[in-house]
């Protein structure tokens, strides 16, 4: 089975010819590039490092086009290389990823347990995560246009919108809870535990769909 990878996207495809299109990034399939002949290595092999067994027939791994060079880098622009280059959105999303679980689970603590202790952390958690989300945003956009083209496919659209519905729903939950410090306790807390389900569900498919970009798989 030959093995093909977008060169725009990176995105790998198992099969006798290219796709179509990318699922991913929606690239024609003009844009694959057959990059082993032999099972796929788990790493890429580095092209500075001379092959150590000579003689052997290994299908040599194609280049891969690259992003075009930038020219002259300044300012803002540089930044952003700098946060594409070290994978500033897969890290920075470590924290809506780690601590809204947490989050969720805390509020269904103090609802179980009518404490007065569990509402005040996951209200200092959720600050921490309300704060990193701008950055989160931005990174996550950031990648989407410079990685993907921007491209407006099914993944990418489940994407925008999961993280929007964590957006949305990590602010309600914030706002209700400064309105009302009281929601827990009160006959409504049922409605305020759903909103932080569906923030759950909803960082958790952004988070899935982000980890399968990331790993291609
Ligand atoms: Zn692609």
């Amino acid at each position: 089975m030959k093995v093909w990878q977008c060169s725009i996207c990176k995105y790998i495809h198992k099969g006798e010819n290219p796709p179509e299109k990318c699922p991913v990034c929606g690239a024609d399939a003009s844009k694959f590039v057959e990059i082993n002949k032999a099972p796929m290595p788990e790493k890429p092999i580095k092209k500075e490092t001379p092959a150590v067994k000579s003689g052997i027939d290994r299908p040599e791994k194609k280049e891969v086009p690259g992003p075009a060079p930038a020219i002259k880098e300044t300012g803002f622009e540089k930044i952003k290389s700098l946060l594409l280059k070290h994978h500033a959105h897969p890290i920075s999303v470590h924290s809506p990823n780690g601590i809204l679980p947490v989050v969720v689970l805390l509020w269904l603590m103090a609802w179980v347990f009518d404490s007065d202790l569990f509402p005040r952390v996951a209200f200092i958690n959720m600050i921490f995560v309300v704060v990193s989300l701008p950055f989160v945003i931005f990174t996550g956009v950031l990648e989407w246009k410079k990685k993907y083209n921007a491209a407006l496919t099914i993944i990418f659209k489940l994407k925008i919108m999961a993280a929007t519905l964590t957006i949305i729903s990590c602010t309600i939950s914030l706002i209700w809870y400064l309105i009302d410090p009281q929601i827990i306790s009160s006959p409504k807390a049922w409605v305020f535990i759903l909103v932080n389900i569906i923030m759950l569900i909803a960082v958790g498919i952004a988070g899935h769909i982000g980890g399968k970009l990331v790993f291609k798989d």
